[in-house]
This record gives C-alpha cells, sequence and structure tokens, in this order.
C-alpha cells in the first residue's frame, strides 16, 4: 500500500499489471511511447478504472514521487524511457519479478531457445492430470502476473519465461525451473552467444537448495550451466539425455523407452514410456517431453498421471500441427519456426521428400547448418521474404524458388510436390517484413492451403 506505482508499457501485460497492482498498491499510473491513436483500447481501459495515463513527455514531474517502476515484457531494458526512470533512481522490475513477488504458489518456470511453450502447456496438462490446480502464464501468451494474482498455496503456477524476461528479474525464485536448449536466436539483441546465454541463466540465479533445476544434458550450453567447478546451480540438478550418463536422471534406453533413475533412493531406473506414445511429431518434442515429465517428477507427481497426462496432450497451433492432405500432399504448419535451430528440428521430424517453404525476417543468426540440412533433406524450397537470398545461397542440391506472398509460396509447393510428399511451412526467420505474427502466418497458410480447391480433410 505505500508502493507508488508506475506502469510502463501497455500491452497484454502491462494491462494486466494494472488490473492487479490497482487494488494492492498506494497509488498507479501507467505510461507507454507509442502514439495515442495506437493506444486506444488501454487508454479507454486506464480511463475506466481510474488510472491516470502519463504522457511520456510530462514524466518527470512525477518521477520523484514514484517508489517502484514495472516494466513490460516487450521493452527493453535499454529503452530510453526506462534509463530516465532508472536515472531519476527509481527501481525498475519486470513484470515477471512482479508477479513473483504477488505470489502465494509455488512456481515451475520454462525458458531455452525453442520448445518453450510446447514444454509449458505439456508441464501445465501433467500437473492438471496430477490433480493440481494451475495456472499457466508468461511469453506463452496471458500475462504472468494475472495468473500469479490468482493462485493460492497449494495451486501450482507454470510460467513461460523469455531471456528478455529474465534479463530484469532481482529476486525471482522458481520452485523447478527447466532450460530446453540454448541454440542461437535473438543475436540481433544480444552482443554474443554467451550474454544471450547468461540471460536464460538467471532463471536459476536466485534457486536454493531447497528448489530444483531441470536442463537438457544434451545441449552442450546448457550443459555448461553449473560452470566449471559446478557451483553456479545451488539448487538439486535432475538432467535429462537422449543416452544414459552418470549425471542423467531421465534418459532414452535403446532410443525407445523413457526411462527415470531416481536421483536418490531406489537406485533401480523406473521404465516411464515408450517414445511412441508421446502424441507429438518429432525428436525435439521428445526432448520437450523429458523436460516436462522431469520436471513433474521432480514436484512428487505420481508416474501413472504423468503417463496420462502425456498421452492426453495435443501439439499447440503452428508448431508442426498437421492442416491438411491435399492430393495426397501433407501440409504442415511450423510457423513458430522463427529461428534456424527449429528449422532444423522440423526437417528431422520426417522421412518423407519435404517441400519447404522457408524465409522472412532474419535475426542476426547464421544459416549456415540450417542449410546443410535442408540441403540434404528438402526437395525443393521456396523461399519467402527478406532473407531469401541469404537462405538461397546455403542450400545446395534441392530446387529453389521464390515467392512474393504466402499464397504464392503454397501454390509453388504444391507444384513441386508429388503424392507421399510434405509441404512443410517452417520459415527459420521472424515474422514481421510480411506479417503482423508468427500466428498470422501461420494463419495465412493454413487459408492458402484450403484455397487449393482440392479435396481438404480439415484441420486436425
Ligand atoms: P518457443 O515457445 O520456445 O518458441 P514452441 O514450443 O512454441 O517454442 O515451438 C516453436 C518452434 O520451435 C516450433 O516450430 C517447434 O517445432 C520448434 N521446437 C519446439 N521444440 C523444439 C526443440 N526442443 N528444439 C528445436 N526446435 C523446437
Amino acid at each position: 500500500r505505500s508502493e507508488h506505482v508506475l506502469v510502463i508499457g501497455l500491452g497484454r501485460s502491462g494491462r494486466a499489471g494494472v488490473a492487479v497492482l490497482r487494488e494492492r498498491v498506494g497509488s498507479i499510473a501507467a505510461t507507454d511511447e507509442a502514439p495515442r491513436d495506437a493506444l486506444g483500447d488501454a487508454l479507454a481501459e486506464l480511463a475506466a478504472s481510474g488510472v491516470p495515463f502519463v504522457d511520456p513527455g510530462a514524466l518527470d514531474a512525477l518521477l520523484p514521487s514514484l517508489t517502484v517502476a514495472v516494466l513490460s515484457p516487450g521493452i527493453p531494458l535499454n529503452a530510453p524511457i526506462v534509463r530516465r526512470v532508472q536515472a531519476a533512481g527509481v527501481p525498475v522490475f519486470s513484470e515477471v519479478e512482479v508477479a513473483y513477488r504477488i505470489c502465494k504458489a509455488p512456481i515451475v518456470a520454462v525458458t531455452g531457445t525453442k520448445g518453450k511453450s510446447t514444454t509449458t502447456a505439456l508441464v501445465g496438462a501433467l500437473f492438471a492430470a496430477a490433480g493440481k490446480t494451475v495456472h499457466v502464464g508468461g511469453n506463452i501468451g496471458n500475462a504472468l502476473i494475472g495468473e500469479t494474482a490468482g493462485a493460492a498455496p497449494d495451486d501450482w503456477v507454470i510460467a513461460e519465461v523469455s531471456s528478455f524476461q529474465l534479463e530484469s528479474i532481482r529476486s525471482f525464485k522458481p520452485r523447478i525451473s527447466l532450460i530446453t536448449n540454448i541454440t542461437p536466436d535473438h543475436l540481433d539483441r544480444y552482443f554474443s552467444m554467451e550474454e544471450y546465454a547468461e540471460a536464460k541463466f538467471r532463471i536459476f540465479a536466485n534457486q536454493g537448495p531447497g528448489d530444483t533445476f531441470v536442463g537438457n544434458y544434451d545441449d552442450e550450453i546448457v550443459r555448461a550451466a553449473p560452470g566449471e567447478d559446478g557451483n553456479r546451480i545451488k539448487s538439486r540438478q535432475l538432467w535429462f539425455a537422449s543416452e544414459p550418463h552418470r549425471s542423467t536422471s531421465l534418459y532414452l534406453r535403446g532410443g525407445e523407452l523413457i526411462v527415470y533413475a531416481p536421483p536418490t533412493g531406489d537406485p533401480r531406473p523406473i521404465d516411464v514410456m515408450r517414445v511412441d506414445e508421446i502424441p507429438l511429431l518429432g525428436r525435439h518434442n521428445v526432448e520437450n517431453a523429458m523436460g516436462a515429465i522431469l520436471v513433474a517428477l521432480a514436484a512428487g507427481l505420481p508416474l501413472e498421471a504423468v503417463r496420462e497426462g502425456v498421452r492426453g496432450f495435443r501439439p499447440l497451433g503452428h508448431r508442426l500441427a498437421p492442416v491438411a492432405d491435399v492430393d495426397g500432399v501433407q501440409y504442415v504448419d511450423d510457423s513458430k519456426a522463427t529461428n534456424p535451430g527449429a528449422v532444423i528440428a522440423a526437417m528431422r521430424s520426417f522421412d518423407r521428400p519435404i517441400v519447404l517453404i522457408a524465409g522472412g525476417k532474419a535475426k542476426g543468426t547464421e544459416f549456415a547448418e540450417m542449410g546443410k540440412v535442408v540441403s540434404s533433406r528438402a526437395k525443393a524450397v521456396v523461399l519467402i521474404g527478406e532473407a531469401a537470398d541469404e537462405i538461397a545461397a546455403v542450400v545446395k542440391r534441392a530446387t529453389v524458388e521464390r515467392a512474393a506472398s504466402m499464397e504464392e509460396a503454397v501454390r509453388r509447393a504444391h507444384a513441386l510436390a508429388a503424392p507421399g510428399d510434405i509441404v512443410l511451412l517452417s520459415p527459420g526467420c521472424a515474422s514481421f517484413d510480411m506479417f503482423r505474427s508468427a500466428e498470422h502466418r501461420g494463419e495465412l497458410f493454413v487459408e492458402a492451403v484450403q484455397a487449393l480447391d482440392h479435396r481438404v480433410a480439415g484441420a486436425r
């Protein structure tokens, strides 16, 4: 009640922050640098709840009375408006940090370059299958603060957190943290791979002996997270991998079976489930499932509930989601593949010939690795967007064509595909050069597939 809060940024999280904090603090105001006409709904919402909007130009008058500022996830820490607030001596907390401070329930936090949303949703499904009340939020789409505000002490909060959100945490301390993998991404925003990894490592920075860190042992960068002396992680560590190692608790046996070797107690491994019982495409999703299962086991959930939860899970939209079968060609929407690593994972998920639709806005990442995998697995590639030339330069052997729109890309891909082939949208880039978002890109793909004017087996 003694806090005087400024919410910076009126996107989804900022608005949720206003709604939650309004009841809990002494005073609250909000600001946003976007032009006023772009803020229409948000301003109306503020006015209706009696919260003042402060024009960024008029902030100076307010700064001396503030005790804390809450930063929305989309705004970088080095944005001028943030600097101004900090320069006035006002501490800036991220929305995630504030969400944590008001949370009464234990938190599972999931980060990683890829697989965050899928793994977060799966963890939520496993806890729900075990009868827990779960609140799933964060980067996955709904503001974390809105979820933590309503969580009771016996509930669980499952939070997807991005490296950007982790940059500005202070005391955020999940009961269980998980890093799925760390591969090149967002290198237009980070100075180096090391700096990007460091941001992700903040997920366990405040954890102690009563907490658990779950990591992907197959990922070299994640495996190095404990540091050379192994002391950087203060919590219990549980690792999963595709093969057993001395330090792995969950691994594959014969590539077919997921096995749990409890880190303490009974040393005999327990069969968890067969890999083909996971209702998701691709090897990478086996990794995501293993991460989620290990989190669930770390929380003490019963194995049978965990098995049921995995078996009943369905893929999230735009993540290797089957769309339709047209003339014997299977169309798959992987629009959320926004970096080269995700394209590699997608290409490895099929053993049929692939016509790949890729390209978009590159994010400073290298395409060489992706080029190798695409060259060895794709029969044809249709390129769109700004990065088309860069990708064309690394694709060998496969037929390469260009398209100016999604609709054209799908038509070209259809012409290149034969019955039995896969047409895969897996762009490896951001979407903003041609589309509103990755979801928008995926929706246009689905529409274009439906417009092929053939028998469409329907979205499944
Ligand atoms: P995120 O939330 O981290 O972006 P998603 O679960 O939304 O992850 O998946 C986004 C994209 O990344 C999809 O195209 C998916 O096929 C791919 N992907 C998912 N998990 C992995 C993984 N473990 N490794 C590589 N790519 C992955």
